[in-house]
């Protein structure tokens, strides 16, 4: 490949683009003692010679197997899976350094990387692994950033842009030294060194946007109109339960800032399950007594409509226009509906995210309230704020996060927060499974059996995985065994028309069990699910499965989840362990929230993309509260000629630092 492709591949313009290509993780290669009984799943890092190489092929999988001597004498079996280039460079009798998982089952120790004695990284004991392009191999792209790293006279092309005051502050590296540490370092701390620098770098700028937005959205002002609280309280009566003490903080909270001249930009937080809708619908009534429209979006179709269902029953004693408007709609409805929106004569529309377009002009629009906004990140909020200037704003996520967190993640948001489940601790049991588990039949027949539907979740993969199952397979799987009239499906290729009469159908009971993709993740209400099943659990985030376990046990009954991971990566199945063993939504989030960021999980899906690449909010904590002050003191002074530059830079940096 030329440099040129390079360049284009990697969507680089000059020799710092390709230099912020950073690794997407380092591979650990220090070496590990081997002591029997070997551990299951156990990753070993071990130095040696192999002997008795063969190869042997079948059924199209290519298998190799090895033994393998290492230095204090030990042998042990290895095989290397569906990689047939190495039957090629391998030879018997080599010492090489290898990375090897043990199983159990199979009495043998399975291959992930083979690295030669001398090479740079196994002196190092440390590895970059970059996610590249297709058609960049990793060998030219590692040849190239090394004749970029050795050529000192681009040295002073490279340079950090964050003022120099704070550099010296931290005593930061220089940033040409910083990058070849990234690239390759020579050891553990030393990269520590460098990362030091760009997570500098990437906290101080993610602080300087948040206080932006947030000094934007201080600067919004609307006519203040004052709201009846008394008719608030009147309604509030009218809703079939008590509303919990967090509930109502919020509510109050929330009419207050209707009340005031500034704006309102707020995020409402709450465990999954904590009522966060009907706090939006006392709000909407709200506004609404000021003589506003309002506004609730949701991220999926099967959310909006559910909205719209409840919001007809929660206001069916109040004079209230309550329309929905969603992609399925006829033309002519839509016209419609948007003619009556602009005129006013809807007081309350429920939409999904489409509602956001230009096309969709309100009269007099008070108060706007997403909801599940946590799959939306820092640059979404600016484009929410750019939208509409004088409507206040609610923001609701499922994502809690612990109040000192926040600050720094939401610091350009007010945060009320829904601390406790209206019905208490729900009976949720959560079960890691391989597909091959009985329990997972009996699960199933139990809740047919008592007249309760199961989800069942299948997450969208690259079709070209072979080891994965797609959400037709399993349909026509769970067909054969339960019954057509039982299973119904549900994927984005099902064409909207039909997904609301499915999705109803399983909701109301007539079919018990829903094979899926995501789209129930987020807020659906089925009060008598009493079964989730997961397949490839390990390819959603925690935030995201206990999301879905949320989906289940709604009616207060004991209600049963079972994750099913059938591969032997030990990292992937502590995360689901871990969830199988906590309930509390505050924890998890913390625990999803560390391994974010730094993208430590391949091909785990993530709604929301982070925003963050070598930092991560929980274990940089200290870096971003530091850079938050100087943050505050940047913009507190931009007379200075190098905070006004950087500002400007940053201002003009629209490309991630890692891509
Ligand atoms: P989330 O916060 O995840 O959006 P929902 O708003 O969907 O949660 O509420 C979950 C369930 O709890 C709904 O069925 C809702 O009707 C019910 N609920 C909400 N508030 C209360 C309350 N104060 N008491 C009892 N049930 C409630
Ligand atoms: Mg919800």
């Amino acid at each position: 490949m030329t440099e040129r492709e390079l360049y284009t591949l990697l969507n680089a313009s000059n020799y710092e683009d390709v230099l912020r290509h950073f690794p997407s993780r380092y591979e650990d290669l220090k070496e590990t003692p081997l002591i029997y009984p070997y551990v299951d799943y156990q990753r070993y890092v071990l130095k040696g010679t192999i002997s008795n190489l063969r190869s042997l092929g079948k059924y199209k999988i290519s298998i190799i197997r090895f033994n393998f001597t290492t230095f204090s004498g030990k042998m042990i079996p290895c095989i290397i899976i569906n990689q047939p280039f190495y039957a090629t460079i391998l030879k018997s009798n080599s010492e090489k350094l290898i990375v090897v998982y043990y199983s159990e089952t199979r009495k043998v120790f399975s291959v992930s990387t083979i690295i030669n004695l001398d090479s740079y990284y196994a002196m190092s004991e440390i590895k970059p692994c970059y996610n590249l392009p297709r058609g960049v191999t990793h060998s030219y792209f590692v040849s190239y950033l090394k004749k970029i790293l050795t050529n000192i006279s681009l040295k002073s092309a490279v340079y950090s842009k964050v003022p120099l005051r704070y550099q010296k502050k931290y005593n930061l590296l220089d940033e040409y030294e910083a990058f070849r540490i990234i690239h390759f370092p020579k050891n553990k701390e030393e990269l520590n060194i460098g990362l030091r620098v760009f997570k500098y770098e990437e906290a101080l700028s993610y602080s300087i946007k948040s206080l932006l937005l947030r000094k934007e959205s201080e600067k919004r002002k609307k006519q203040t109109l004052p709201i009846d609280k008394k008719k608030v309280n009147n309604f509030v009566m009218t809703l079939p339960y008590k509303l919990t003490s967090s509930q109502k903080e919020a509510v109050h909270d929330i009419v207050l800032d209707l009340e005031k001249e500034k704006v309102m930009y707020r995020l409402l937080q709450g465990d999954v399950g904590s009522g966060k809708t009907l706090v939006a619908f006392i709000c909407l009534y709200a506004n609404y007594l000021r003589n506003k429209q309002g506004v609730l979006l949701s991220p999926t179709f099967e959310l909006a409509i559910q909205h719209y269902n409840n919001a007809l029953k929660v206001f069916k004693n109040v004079d209230i226009n309550i329309a929905l408007l969603v992609g399925n709609m006829s033309l002519k409805e839509k016209r419609e509906t948007l003619s009556k929106l602009n005129k006013g004569d809807i007081d309350i529309l429920i939409s999904t995210h489409a509602a956001l377009s230009k096309d969709t002009v309100f009269k007099d629009l008070g108060l706007t309230i997403i909801d599940e906004q946590q799959l939306f990140g820092v640059k979404q909020r600016e484009s929410l704020l750019n939208k509409s200037t004088t409507s206040d704003l609610l923001m609701m996520s499922a994502t809690p996060i612990p109040r000192t967190l926040s600050m720094i993640i939401n610091a350009d948001l007010d945060v009320s927060t829904i601390s406790e489940l209206p019905f208490g601790d729900r009976k949720v049991e959560t079960k890691v499974v391989n597909s091959a588990d009985p329990i997972i039949d009996k699960a199933i027949k139990q809740c047919l059996l008592k007249n309760r539907q199961v989800f069942v979740v299948v997450p969208k993969i690259d079709e070209n995985d072979k080891d994965t199952k797609s959400t037709e397979e399993v349909y026509n799987e769970y067909v054969l065994r339960y019954g057509k009239e039982n299973v119904a499906l549900l994927n984005g290729r099902i064409k909207k028309e039909e997904r609301d009469k499915i999705f109803k159908e399983f909701a109301t009971g007539a079919k018990k069990i829903l094979v899926s993709t995501t789209v129930i993740e987020v807020g659906v209400d089925v009060k008598d699910a009493g079964l989730l099943i997961v397949y490839d659990a390990n390819y959603f985030g925690l935030s995201s499965l206990h999301q879905l376990r949320g989906r289940i046990g709604r009616n207060g009954q004991f209600a049963l989840a079972l994750l099913i991971y059938d591969k032997n990566d030990k990292k992937a199945k502590e995360k689901l362990e871990f969830l199988a063993k906590n309930t509390d939504g505050m924890k998890i989030s913390e625990y999803d929230l560390k391994m974010r960021g730094t993208g430590s999980y391949e091909g785990e899906q993530q709604s929301g993309k982070s925003e963050l690449f070598v930092c991560n909010f929980v274990d940089d904590y200290k870096v971003f509260e530091a850079s938050k002050n100087d943050a505050n003191e940047i913009l507190a002074n931009l007379d200075d000629k190098e905070n006004y530059e950087y500002l400007k830079w940053l201002d003009t940096d629209k490309k991630p630092l890692l891509s």
